[in-house]
């Protein structure tokens, strides 16, 4: 058995265990091919299998209908943040983003590239340690769309409630927390996640988006980033990002054996429960950066009481086999990320670490 950690790195991040064993299983030779999915060609019939059943496992696990494109296209979730504008944002129309970290920054320079932004909400002013509430989200009514970032993977904030769009349509970057928990994922005309955190690896991008929204594409966008062109050909205008596709079929089975969103939410609920727990019970040591109602339950965020503290922890977790702690660069301290794939038994681990740890020092 080869030697695993507890991987909590942010993305690209843990796979789940029984995955990449069926990964090493198949790898030689796919179902009597002879070769591997990375060798099969993307118009065989075995990969038109995966894409098929990709699509539909998505459809199925997220409650959308056939009313949903579900397309697997490159480049990124960052890819995303143009397309969106390139497509939808037209002349004279305003497009809305709530700011609520990092990643929505990014989304929101892109959008300014092409076209008009209204900032709609946003928790700058607080170094993003909290979601705005949906009073605090103003919505023009004739806007493009409104975008928002369901979970924030550098600053630990995450969305629990939802403001109302009312006829503008919702755009969500689900890169984070995808398929983490119940949603009704119906609400939102565009989903999108780059794979790597809780989908499968680096390299593969999951849109869903609404059929309605699809006629609105702008005309004369090149191909590539025109949602139409991938729709039209099921993913398959150009040579799709076939193996990563291959591993998210593979992540979307494993999810659904498991029991689906509503075993993932239950699983996820208690992971985060008993780390945010140990931040409750030592307030002064384990200092959470984030407002306890804006709390995500995929990357939690903490300071200790100093830098130096900070860099030991990292250090001595990860010789106790508890890998990918480190804060991102821009915030420091701690990131415990836990994602579908992190076991109870890492977050066992790792409390049971910050526990000892926290007596010790
Ligand atoms: C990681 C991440 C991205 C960036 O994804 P890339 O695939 O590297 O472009 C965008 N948004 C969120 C919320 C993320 O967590």
């Amino acid at each position: 058995m080869a030697h695993r950690i507890f991987n909590f790195n942010p993305g690209p991040s843990t796979l789940p265990l029984d995955v990449l064993k069926i990964v090493q299983q198949e790898l030689l030779d796919y179902r009597g091919t002879g070769m591997s999915v990375m060798e099969i060609s993307h118009r065989s019939p075995e990969y038109d299998e995966i894409n098929n059943r990709a699509i539909e496992l998505f459809r199925e696990l997220a409650g959308l209908g056939d009313d949903y494109h579900v397309l697997f296209v490159g480049g990124g979730a960052s890819t995303q943040f143009a397309m969106i504008p390139l497509n939808f944002l037209v002349d004279g129309k305003k497009a809305a983003y709530v700011d609520t970290g990092s990643w929505s920054t990014k989304a929101i320079k892109e959008a300014n590239k092409l076209g008009e932004v209204h900032l709609a909400g946003s928790s700058k002013d607080k170094d993003y340690c909290f979601i705005p509430g949906p009073s605090e989200i103003d919505i023009p009514s004739g806007a493009a769309y409104l975008h928002l970032t369901s979970n924030n993977t550098i600053k630990g904030t995450q969305y629990h409630e939802w403001p109302d769009p009312g006829n503008v349509p919702l755009m969500c970057d689900m890169s984070s927390d995808i398929l983490s928990r119940r949603l009704d994922y119906g609400k939102f005309s565009l989903i999108y996640a780059g794979a790597q955190k809780n989908l499968g690896p680096a390299g593969v991008t999951l849109v869903a988006i609404r059929d309605s929204l699809l006629a609105k594409c702008k005309d004369g966008t090149p191909s590539m980033l025109d949602y139409r062109i991938h729709a039209e050909k099921k993913s398959l205008y150009n040579t799709p990002p076939a193996f990563g596709v291959y591993i998210v079929k593979l992540v979307l089975e494993w999810v659904k054996s498991k029991g689906g969103l509503e075993a993932m939410e239950k699983i996820n609920q208690a992971k985060q429960e008993r780390v945010y727990q140990m931040l409750d019970q030592y307030p002064d040591y384990y200092r959470g950066t984030v407002r306890p109602d804006s709390r995500s339950w995929m990357n939690i965020t903490f300071r200790l009481p100093n830098e130096d503290l900070e860099k030991k922890f990292i250090a001595e977790a990860k010789a106790a086999g508890l890998g990918g702690l480190k804060g991102h660069r821009s915030v420091g301290g701690v990131r415990v990320s836990t994602y579908n794939a992190m076991t109870p038994e890492g977050i066992d681990k790792l409390v049971g670490f910050m526990e000892s740890f926290k007596k010790a020092n």
